[in-house]
């Protein structure tokens, strides 16, 4: 995630200071590639407010969840972000079909154990 000290950090869509108070949007280092155009922007602290009126946004969100949003982690979720930059943990729903799956799988299996 970026690094914010308030009072000294600034924000990169309007250079200014971000107070403590101010709310903000912020990512980790998602884009790699530094000559992309949001590359600048991928480890920064930006204000909410500035942020709604990006005219980068839409695409700065789309960027996220194809890269970010796509990684499912170790409980089963994904960090997906809204039109308006919030990040929020939801469920994988493919986590839950490839469950339901393994369960067929295993199900399948059972009566081909030998019985004892
Ligand atoms: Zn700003």
């Amino acid at each position: 995630m970026a690094l914010l000290i308030l009072g000294k950090s600034e924000c990169p869509l309007c250079a200014q200071v971000i107070a403590s108070g101010q709310e903000t949007v912020a990512t980790t280092h998602f884009i790699q590639f530094q000559a992309h155009p949001l590359w600048r922007f991928s480890d920064s602290t930006m204000h909410y407010a500035c942020f709604q009126q990006w005219s980068q946004r839409a695409e700065f969100v789309a960027l996220y969840n194809s890269t970010i949003g796509q990684i499912v982690w170790g409980n089963g979720t994904r960090h997906q972000m809204a039109a308006d930059g919030v990040i929020q943990s939801v469920p994988d729903s493919g986590a839950q079909e490839r469950a339901a799956a393994l369960n067929t799988l295993n199900r399948r299996r059972t009566p081909l154990l030998p019985k004892r």
